[in-house]
Order: C-alpha cells, then structure tokens, then sequence
C-alpha cells in the first residue's frame, strides 16, 4: 500500500490498521514516527492533516476485505486513535449495525491507546465503547508516575494528573470490554515486576514488548 497518497489502513500480522489521525497529547520517547518520517513499511501514515472520515475508513477496510480477510480491525497509526473518538466510535457502531458490508458485524475491533482519552475528554469515555470495542491495548509502560511522565512527555495539562487518568482508563476497560491489555515497552530502565503488578491490579493482562517494536508503533 505505498503509493503517493496518505495511507489511511494498512497491514500487519493479520490485521488491518486503521491510520485515523496524526494528533497525540503524548510525544512517548519510544514512539517511531519521526525516527521513521512518517513511514511504516513502505506505507506514508503522514495524513497532512486531512484526516479520514468514517466513509473513508469503511470505504478503505471494505476494499481490503475484498481483496483478502483480515483477523481484526486495529485502531493504531501515527497519532492517538481517541483524539478523534467519535470518528472511530462511528467507524465501530456502523460495523456492528451491519452497514459496513461485507465487513462482518462480529469483525473484531482493537484499540491501541496511550489511554489518556478520559483525560483528554474530561469524562469516562469507556462506556461508549461497549459493545463496539473488543480489546484496548493501553501503553502504561511503568507503575511509577515520575517515569510515565518521562517517557510518555504529554502535553503540560495532562502532566500531572495523567498517570492517574491512565490507570482509571485500565480499571475501566477491565471491567466494561471483553480484552484488556496494558502494554510496557522493556527499555530495560523498568522494573517489570511492578509494572505487571500494577497491570494485574488494575485488572489487565500485562504485555511486555522490545523497544522500536515494528509491530506497532506505540
Ligand atoms: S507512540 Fe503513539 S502515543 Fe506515543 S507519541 Fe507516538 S503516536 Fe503518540
């Protein structure tokens, strides 16, 4: 999928990769964007700030689906999927409601977060998601505070009170979505035990992946 055009979906492992914004309240010390300008693979994730609408998403997954199946719908490019909740709320509900054929209604929908999104909308955006988001995948990274900040340097008003917001963000997909993952990017300056401690606290499975993971970016 290279090609002159900003690419809005793109494969990986199975799955099909929805690019929804270039937008983030975090600049993650291990985030490969712009070690890799904008690239992935072949693949221009810069979308110039003309991001996607949910039509272009469908239109885009739908083609993809015709020319092979994918195993899941994986919200994850260069920017934080819920900086455009709606559009990607949308993308989800008209899916389930089987207004996306041939994409199937039970097609599985992942999200991949720094989890700041209850922060950033300044309410507990997790119940929107029921129903429609299968598994979230939120980048905690660590149990200590003063590291989150380190690594995920977000924007001054989120500085603060963001670690917390994240771990509400957990608690709550752990007890409303079928999946919960909290991911941590082995830098080797973190002390794993706790982090998987807290993961397992905060009712989500812990995943441990190599920095400069290709796999997704975040
Ligand atoms: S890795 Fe993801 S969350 Fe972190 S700065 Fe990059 S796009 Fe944002």
């Amino acid at each position: 999928m290279s090609g002159e055009k900003p690419t809005i979906v793109y494969r990986y492992n199975g799955g099909l990769y929805v690019n929804l914004t270039n937008r983030c309240p975090t600049a993650c010390v291990f985030c490969i964007k712009n070690a890799w300008k904008m690239d992935y693979r072949g693949s221009d994730l810069n979308l110039g700030g003309n991001e996607p609408t949910p039509a272009d998403v469908l239109a885009a997954a739908k083609k993809e689906w015709e020319a092979a199946a994918f195993t899941e719908l994986v919200f994850c490019g260069y920017g934080e999927p819920t900086m455009r909740l709606e559009a990607l709320l949308a993308c989800a509900r008209l899916i389930r409601n089987g207004k996306a054929d041939p994409l199937p209604r039970d097609l599985k929908i992942r999200l991949n977060t720094n989890g700041l999104a209850n922060a950033v909308w300044g309410r507990n955006v997790v119940p929107e998601m029921k129903g429609l988001i299968d598994s979230v995948h939120v980048s905690l990274n660590t149990a200590d505070p003063a590291q989150w900040a380190a690594v995920m340097r977000p924007m001054e008003p989120w500085a603060a009170t963001g670690f917390e917001k994240v771990k509400e963000f957990i608690r709550e997909a752990s007890l409303l979505l079928p999946e919960a993952y909290a991911t941590a990017v082995d830098s080797g300056d973190v002390d794993l035990e706790k982090f998987k401690d807290l993961a397992a606290k905060l009712g989500a499975e812990p995943r441990v992946r190599p920095r400069l993971d290709e796999g997704e970016g975040r």
